[in-house]
């Protein structure tokens, strides 16, 4: 029950700040949302978006699930849990970015590289399976090397294929096309503390926001 005291320790925190005092945030966001951005970001515990940026209620829409994973489009009848939050995302928020977030350390990716995948879930080894192509790169480009290098290039390259989905919806390709929506591959190591962002121009990931310059020992 000591979990279940920190979290509810934590909404207090969260309620003093937004509804004890003259905090008028909520007034608005009773009436509507209107965030800018819609995070593609990993379940992992370690990496909520919202923390990361600093964000407050209503800055960012989000999605999460096993390795930050956009699927590619898709009509045929389904369940579409992510498709159908991008939809809300583009068409009725009208956000202006979207942000597909990977980040080091990821069991998700640990997954899809697993010579055991199949045997770890019946649904954890379909749904990692989206980015198979980034593990298709980095196995012909990093075979042999260090497992730590080919882990970080296969988080990476899996960001670049959710990037890749993305474009295949077509409402959401449109509003790229015409630059009403910017897209953005981050990447954030945890090990560094830094965040990274893939550069189109180049074709890899660069700093964004660097480590600190005296990193807590
Ligand atoms: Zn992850």
């Amino acid at each position: 029950m000591k979990d279940i005291a920190k979290l509810l320790s934590g909404f207090k925190n969260f309620q003093r700040t937004y509804f004890c005092g003259d905090n008028e945030l909520f007034r608005d966001l009773n009436q509507a949302q209107n965030p800018k951005a819609l995070v593609i970001a990993c379940s992992d515990s370690r990496v909520d978006p919202a923390l990361l940026t600093g964000c407050e209620p209503g800055d960012m829409f989000v999605v999460r699930n096993v390795a930050n994973l956009v699927p590619p489009y898709e009509n045929a009848p389904g369940r579409h849990g992510v498709s159908a939050a991008l939809e809300y995302a583009v068409k009725v928020l009208e956000v202006e970015h979207v942000i597909v977030l990977g980040h080091s350390c990821c069991g998700g990716i640990n997954a899809l590289m697993s010579p055991r995948r199949e045997a770890l879930g019946e649904f954890i080894a379909p749904w990692v399976k989206i980015a198979e192509p980034a593990l298709t790169e980095v196995s012909a480009k990093l075979q042999g090397k260090d497992e730590h290098l080919r882990q970080r290039a296969c988080e990476q390259a899996a960001v670049l294929v959710s990037l890749e989905n993305l474009l295949t919806f077509p409402w959401l390709w449109e509003r790229v096309m015409q630059q009403r929506i910017h897209l953005h591959g981050w990447y954030f190591d945890m090990h560094k503390g830094e965040l990274l962002s893939y550069l189109p121009e180049i074709g890899t990931f660069e700093t964004l926001v660097a480590r600190c310059a005296t990193p807590p020992k």
